[in-house]
């Protein structure tokens, strides 16, 4: 394996002492802190030529380097080291029976997925491993309340898609400074189903691509299933059974692959207590695909559901729940619907493929996976316009960076002042 000095962390008593000398005397530079709220610390990092120094201050007495503070004193706390695949060096040292101290890779700062080996293993020197995140992504999930709904970004993994066919007829040259390609001329993007919370209720809009790819599939979209929606449900604090609802958007496999899993070679309802509402005229296209549409309407994904008795079909457009309601946007597909959450005198709107990225603001940056491209660029126009005078908040679902934002305009230019 390779593996490259990442940081060296420092456990701190007094933290004002502590900079005192790195900053004052030594005279380096100190990045603006960061916490991490799940282990009460606060890591302020210092670059040293290709690695850094983190000095860690514990913001509680529960935290671990608070304990450790305790009983040896301050000092080195551990050493990273940074590899291209940590589940791949995990399975390595569990094969020579290595002591771990996490069994797999959890999120660590600033997207990226972290790992402890047990100090017995590494002669006295706790060990971290690191994976940096993939460029430009994050996949942490983000909180908001919003009026009488709490709303929850969650994410089903990273995956990719032809840079191309994700532009439509815009020439790469155009699209590439915002979306850079692979080698295989792929962009990064995002999975993110949103979580409503409500009295009403828990639930999921869109729900990831799930587990049922084969091996080409995973290959071509470079599914990367490190961390998914179960991952990013408990670090919300739930799992799949606390789910009531499960909304779609449209029954791209992007989009609602995730609402049937194999369990023992059987294919079942993914949420156990789910109810799967979805647009009936969109179950129609979707169980009666064509040469064009064949790829995206994967049966797997949705019929199990009809057959397990967990569906309810809704005519059109409609309010599902108070708060709730759904606005058909055709284009993407003969019935791709958009949702509106309206709450407290604001309005949020969760946008799925009809504005995937912040990269496809302009009118006529429309997908080319898109069925009907100028039905997309009428509906978009339109919308677009509303949403920036409205001040609507929008989630973006294929972000890889932003979960979701206001779409500003000034003389005549759009972008996006992120908020999640
Ligand atoms: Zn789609
Ligand atoms: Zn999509």
């Amino acid at each position: 394996m390779k593996a490259i000095l990442d940081h060296v962390g420092i456990a701190v008593r007094d933290i004002q002492e502590a900079l005192a000398f790195y900053r004052e005397a030594l005279g380096l530079e100190v990045h603006a802190p960061e916490d991490v709220v799940t282990e009460h610390v606060r890591a302020h990092m210092i670059p040293v030529g290709g690695p850094s120094l983190e000095l860690l201050e514990a913001t509680s007495p529960d935290s671990a380097i608070a304990t450790y503070v305790a009983k040896r004193g301050p000092g080195i706390h551990h050493v990273t080291l940074r590899v291209d695949d940590l589940p791949a060096a995990l399975a390595q040292l569990k094969a020579r029976g290595v002591r771990l101290v996490d069994q797999a890779p959890r999120l660590g700062a600033e997207g990226s997925l972290v790992a402890f080996i047990h100090p017995s293993a590494a002669h006295g020197v706790l060990v971290e491993l690191k994976q940096r995140a993939a460029l430009g992504l994050d996949l942490s999930v983000k909180r908001l309340a919003f009026g009488d709904l709490q709303l929850t970004t969650l994410h089903d993994g990273p995956f990719r898609l032809d840079g191309g066919a994700m532009f439509g007829v815009v020439p790469r040259p155009l699209w590439e400074k915002l979306a850079p390609p692979d080698d295989r001329n792929r962009i990064q993007l995002a999975m993110r189903p949103l979580l409503v919370e409500a009295s009403w209720g828990r639930m999921l809009i869109d729900c990831g691509a799930g587990d049922k790819m084969g091996p080409k599939q995973v290959d071509i979209y470079a599914l990367d299933r490190t961390r998914h929606l179960d991952h990013s449900l408990a670090d919300a604090g739930l799992t799949s059974d606390s789910i009531d609802l499960a909304l779609a958007t449209h029954l791209h496999f992007d989009h609602f692959g995730g609402a049937t899993a194999q369990v023992g070679g059987t294919l079942r309802p993914r949420f156990a207590r789910a109810r799967c509402l979805i647009r009936a005229a969109e179950w129609e296209d979707a169980t009666h695909p064509h040469e064009r549409n064949r790829a995206s309407y994967l049966q797997e994904n949705f019929v199990p559901l009809k057959e397990a008795g967990v569906v309810d079909f809704f005519p059109g457009d409609d309010q599902i729940k108070p708060g709730v309601r759904v606005v058909r946007t055709g284009g993407h597909t003969g019935q791709h619907q958009v949702v509106y959450l309206e709450s407290g005198g604001r309005t949020a709107v969760f946008v799925a493929d009809l504005i995937p990225t912040t990269a496809h603001l302009q009118d006529p940056w429309v997908m080319g996976y898109d069925l009907f491209p100028m039905e997309t660029m009428a509906f978009k126009k339109r919308f677009i316009r509303e949403a920036i005078d409205g001040e609507y908040l929008i989630f973006f679902e294929h972000d890889p960076k932003v979960a979701a934002g206001y779409i500003r305009e000034t003389s005549g230019k759009r972008y996006v002042e992120q908020l999640l």
